[in-house]
């Protein structure tokens, strides 16, 4: 899903838009043109030599990988939200599990003109969405360059140059192993001693999906006032019941924590009254394990205070859960704010933060 901002000539070369007559009078003079038709127009790759040439790139690392299952096209233009992209990568692209990834031809992006190792670039990195199960990393090394080849900001066609060998032989295994940043200098842009707080929730972050169970559960998201910080609120409305625990939940794709550092949910909660069972909280952790014929992602962990939820007035209660010696194959992380099902009442949660400790 690498997108660019340079923009190369316009191309007279169309891929796609050849009309049958046209193609028939090619292919007759094939023989005889073979050598000039391309003159100003290079023939566009056969994308399945990237697809090999990964596959040789993970025996090289002990990785026994079939790509042979990955579809893989060029498209006229890719557009996704109304933003043109280069390429994109699928790893579910039917609904049943297709892996495919797109390339486009448009001027927008220049592939005809890029460089083998520029195509390289991004081509890999869709096979991170769309093998590997990976999402963007933007997370950077101490010398301000790209942790891995799924950053989308940096320019993705140029993570890696020519002749840029140990670059390369990185960032591919980083690719195929998250753990393989293990042995580089990792900017976490804040020191833990002195500001252990990673995340924390503010009005601002409109990542928080509530689940309401067909609106039998009321939440809403307010700012700081008086006494109370930024808070998400979670209630039954009197005249439901639920069989399911209404629910807040919010990912957090790559968490940049260092390795075996306790990452812990801290949460405080506040009620008037909560009724029979009460709230709780909890995470998930995910990883992206990587088999024969793709990643497949694998929950790996699940903390939960459901079993011993808390009822009644809570003055500032805090709760919390700790993942003890997180590890940088997690792929992602969501985080739980629930009402458990029977519960009567309102709850708010302040001060919803992971806090780090190395
Ligand atoms: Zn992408």
């Amino acid at each position: 899903m690498a997108n660019s901002k340079s923009r190369k000539a316009p191309n007279p070369f169309h891929y796609i838009n050849r009309s049958p007559a046209t193609f028939l009078l090619l292919l007759l003079s094939l023989p005889f043109m073979a050598c000039q038709e391309d003159n100003d127009a290079p023939a566009l790759p056969d994308l399945t030599i990237y697809l090999d040439r990964f596959e040789e790139e993970a025996r090289q690392r002990g990785y026994d990988l079939d790509l042979s299952n990955v579809d893989v096209a060029y498209v006229d233009e890719l557009e996704v939200d109304g933003r043109p992209f280069c390429g994109w990568g699928y790893s579910d692209y039917d609904g049943f599990g297709l892996r495919r990834i797109e390339i486009s031809t448009d001027n927008f992006c220049g592939w005809q003109e890029r460089s083998d190792i520029e195509r390289e670039n991004l081509f890999f990195h869709e096979i991170g969405h769309a093998f590997l199960n990976r999402s963007h990393d933007e997370s950077l090394l101490c010398d301000g360059s790209p942790l891995s080849l799924m950053n989308s900001t940096s320019n993705g066609w140029e993570i890696y140059e020519e002749g840029e060998e140990e670059e390369r032989a990185y960032y591919i295994s980083e690719l195929i192993d998250r753990l393989a940043a293990s042995g580089q200098c990792i900017d976490y842009t804040q020191s833990w001693v002195n500001d252990s707080v990673f995340y924390q929730f503010t009005v601002e972050d409109d990542r928080w999906v509530f689940n309401s169970r067909e609106g039998a559960y009321v939440g809403a998201v307010s700012s700081a006032d008086g006494s109370a910080g930024d808070r998400i609120s979670l209630g039954l409305l009197p005249e439901n019941a639920s069989g399911e625990s209404g629910r807040w939940f919010r990912r957090l794709n790559n968490p940049n924590i260092p390795e075996c550092a306790d990452v812990t949910l801290r949460v405080t909660m506040n009620s008037e009254q909560l009724t029979v069972r009460g709230a709780a909280i909890s995470i998930r952790a995910f990883r992206a394990p990587l088999g024969k014929g793709g990643a497949q992602d694998e929950e790996y962990l699940f903390l939960t205070t459901t079993e011993a939820p808390v009822s009644g007035k809570l003055d500032n209660y805090v709760e919390e859960l700790t993942i003890p010696c997180y590890s940088r194959s997690t792929t992602f992380i969501v985080l739980f704010l629930r009402l458990m099902a029977g519960t009567q009442g309102e709850v708010s949660f302040e001060d919803i933060e992971l806090v780090v400790k190395e």
